[in-house]
């Protein structure tokens, strides 16, 4: 259902003010703004590579598991909900929140640390960047320009981090790096409700995959009183309705916070409008002192019990491998890339010298899914391979 604009509160992103494309277009006929936005990025090619991308578990470890789509989608849905209960934009949350991991590297983190390492004297490789750059540069669909021509609102909010030698490069976008001002609320939405999703979708994932147990959970503040409320209500629940019971209550609990907290740092500094939000000094939107506490016990512990269990370190060890080897071939010898990227790695090269080539080879491996690294892998390594 879509939020009349009526209901939007002051401070939130207004289609009518929006700081616009960069090329300009005519106004869509029966959409706002940023669901034009949305709907470009649900059509782009990045998008529909996510399912086949890792959150933490490979994604031919499990169906069952989540990954980078699923993951994309569950953050949306609990920024959205925030964003109605706050009256801001839920049109632009969505989007940005469908777009943020659409520049990650296949095998997740694991991934992007192994192409960061790569590109170390390239300039680096960031995910979020690259979110950026794939909207911006890399999906070819438009006759008249290159990328989707996203409004600056959800450019805006795509861009999470950035260093000062970036953000000069980026201009208009990446400025709020060099000047220390905040986004708009629906981009510090975003990219709280990731936080949420992940936290929470993890536990559920390594419950699943028999690296943690419900018991250990015992230790985290977020735990205690979702799980007393459960087992007092079903005192025989138990196996996944009785994890899933305790988990959707304790994300209920932290949206509930989520929001209520940004309601009232809203009513403090009362922002009349999204620039008053942009210059407030400080992100409008947060936590409890004391949600931010359990949460920070609560990445302590997935890091512990799962990010660095022996099962998944193997994965990510493995997943080094394979992005360095790639990394090795493609950059040494750019001829074995297919013909676009070859021509790309030559066009970058003459611009940029080795930067360029390095480029266009990041953004190659970084565009492919878990099973089609791997896949080139084997028919870079193996001679038996077809290619
Ligand atoms: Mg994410």
């Amino acid at each position: 259902m879509d939020t009349p604009v009526a209901m939007l509160a002051s401070y939130a992103a207004h289609d009518d003010r929006s700081r616009g494309r960069r090329w300009p277009e005519p106004p869509p006929a029966y959409r706002s703004e940023f669901q034009r936005d949305r709907d470009r990025i649900i059509h782009s090619t990045a998008f529909r590579r996510l399912v086949y991308k890792t959150q933490v578990f490979v994604n031919h470890e499990g169906d069952l598991y989540r990954t980078r789509l699923t993951h994309s989608l569950e953050v949306s849905q609990i920024a959205r909900t925030a964003a109605r209960a706050l009256g801001l934009n839920e049109h632009l949350v969505e989007a940005i929140c469908l777009a943020h991991d659409l520049g990650h590297t296949p095998f997740g983190h694991a991934g992007q640390d192994a192409l960061n390492e790569c590109m170390r004297d390239y300039g680096g490789f960031e995910h979020n960047l690259q979110s950026l750059r794939v909207v911006d540069e890399l999906e070819e669909k438009y006759a008249e320009f290159r990328g989707l021509n996203l409004t600056f609102e959800t450019r805006e909010g795509i861009l999470k981090h950035c260093s000062a030698r970036h953000a000069r490069e980026l201009g208009e976008v990446g400025r709020r790096f060099l000047d220390r001002t905040q986004p708009g609320l629906e981009a510090q939405l975003a990219n709280l409700a990731d936080e949420i999703a992940y936290n929470h979708h993890d536990i559920d994932d390594g419950l699943r995959a028999g690296l943690i147990e419900l018991s250990e959970l015992d230790a985290l503040d977020c735990f205690g009183e979702p799980y007393e409320e459960v087992h007092a209500r079903y005192p025989e629940l138990e196996g996944r309705r009785l994890i899933y019971e305790i988990l959707r209550r304790m994300i209920n609990r932290v949206v509930t916070d989520l929001v209520e907290t940004t309601r009232a740092q809203l009513a403090g500094a009362s922002p009349q409008d999204i620039d008053a939000v942009r210059g407030a000094g400080r992100a409008l939107a947060g936590f409890s002192e004391a949600t931010r506490e359990a949460n920070l016990k609560l990445k302590h512990f997935l890091n512990a019990g799962v990010y660095q269990h022996f099962r998944v370190l193997r994965m990510t060890r493995k997943a080094r491998d394979v992005i360095e080897t790639l990394f090795e071939k493609f950059f040494g010898d750019v001829r074995l890339m297919p013909p676009e990227f070859l021509q790309a790695a030559r066009e970058e090269e003459a611009a940029l010298q080795e930067s360029g080539r390095a480029r266009v080879v990041a953004d190659y491996i970084a565009g492919m899914t878990d099973r089609y690294a791997i896949l080139e892998h084997e028919r870079i390594l193996d001679p038996r391979t077809h290619t």
